[in-house]
């Protein structure tokens, strides 16, 4: 099947393209706040993504196209400059973040479009950032390492677009494998691919709230994580046990030591997760959701009221094994494990229920789980 991105491009350019890439979203199962304390998440790459159809140029300049925004970028690949259109940072940051490793890159045009939504907490940005990679690696003859191009995306998006974002957005999007949650070390970065469990969806429940100032208030958990972890004497909670936490709890003060619960413990039940999944155990996948939601509810503080009414609903409907929040928080996404066979009808009633209650209108999204970055055959 020819993706209508090839049929755009043919259109545009005359010609079919050269490449096709494709980037995937990602949704987070369970983990959460744990990647910068070097910590483990268990994301999947969901089935929407950015596709790039794109064929090389000789003159090192990038000239694409966001069919979606229907704007068009340009900058050159060795010496990228910031400037309008902002969308292109997340490009000319990933230009920048693959040149400083000594690899000439060899440009390209095309266009680019994604299905991922736009600033919902499904990591459009990662995706455009693994897209625009994986595009640089084909016309440039760069061997394609996920994990490595995965840390250079990351640091495109710190240094270059200048948001203070973990590992785990980039890295799923890389390394992500259909039908199949990633358990991912953040610390080492090894990952351990688990089957869905058979017969289950995964359902995302945008609560159609976000919150401005999130910036602050992540920068201020990291702080408290770094400080909890400065008086354990190691580099990061992800080296303290529940058990040492809890020996050295008058150590703290009541608000860090909540914080580092939340963080050992997260890392506890996403190990646990990853067991239970490959046990195909949704029942103790979904019980262990649950037990999140309350630690980042609780403990954590990052949820909101839309995502704890968005949640207990979600919890309250049969065929549902279990939901929490997902993402950084405060506004954005829950997701919840749902019998496959129930999804379709858990999503109407939890739509209708959430509107009843929150006078919002949410998007719903049953997605399995899909492969990392890669150049599609389109042939
Ligand atoms: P999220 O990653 O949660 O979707 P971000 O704010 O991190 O939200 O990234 C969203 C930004 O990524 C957009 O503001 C835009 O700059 C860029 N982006 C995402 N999708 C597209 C697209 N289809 N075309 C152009 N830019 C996009
Ligand atoms: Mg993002």
């Amino acid at each position: 099947m020819t993706p209508p991105i090839a049929a755009a491009f043919q259109e545009r350019f005359g010609e079919p393209p050269e490449f096709v890439v494709r980037a995937p979203g990602r949704v987070n199962l369970i983990g959460e706040h744990t990647d910068y304390n070097d910590g483990f998440v268990f994301p999947l790459a969901i089935e929407r993504a950015v596709w790039i159809a794109l064929r090389m140029r000789t003159d090192g300049q990038v000239h694409v196209t966001s069919l979606s925004l229907g704007e068009t970028a340009t900058f050159d690949a060795a010496h990228p400059e910031r400037g309008e259109p902002a969308w292109a940072e997340y490009l000319k940051g990933s230009a920048w973040a693959m040149q400083a490793t000594g690899q000439p890159l060899v440009g390209w045009e095309g266009v680019l479009t994604s299905d991922v939504p736009i600033g919902a907490g499904l990591s459009s940005s990662a995706a455009i950032e693994l897209a625009t990679m994986r595009a640089f690696a084909a016309t440039s003859g760069i061997a394609w390492e996920p994990a490595t191009m995965a840390r250079l995306a990351q640091r495109a998006e710190n240094e270059w677009v200048g948001v203070n974002c973990g590992i785990m957005d980039q890295m799923i999007s890389a390394v992500g494998k259909r039908g199949h949650a990633v358990l991912i070390d953040c610390r080492s970065l090894e990952t351990r691919a688990e089957p869905l469990p058979s017969g289950t969806s995964v359902v995302i429940l945008d609560t159609a709230t976000r919150r401005g100032l999130v910036d602050s208030l992540y920068n201020e958990r990291r702080a408290q994580c770094e400080q909890a972890a400065a008086t354990f004497g190691v580099t990061a909670l992800r080296d303290v046990t529940l058990a040492e936490l809890t020996a050295r709890k008058g150590e703290l003060d009541p608000m860090t030591f909540r914080r580092a619960r939340h963080v050992v413990s997260e890392n506890e039940r996403t190990l646990a997760a990853a067991a239970a999944m490959r046990a195909g155990d949704a029942r103790e996948l979904g019980r262990l959701m649950n037990e999140s939601h309350a630690s980042l509810r609780d403990d954590f503080e990052v949820s909101s009221e839309a995502l704890d009414i968005m949640v207990e609903i979600a919890q309250s409907r049969t065929g549902c094994h279990g939901a929490r929040m997902t993402g950084a928080g405060f506004g954005g996404c829950a997701v919840a494990l749902v019998d496959a066979g129930l999804a379709g009808s858990f999503a109407t009633e939890v739509a209708a229920r959430y509107t009843e209650r929150s006078g919002l209108v949410p998007m719903i999204y049953v997605t399995g789980a899909s492969a990392g970055a890669a150049v599609e055959d389109v042939k």
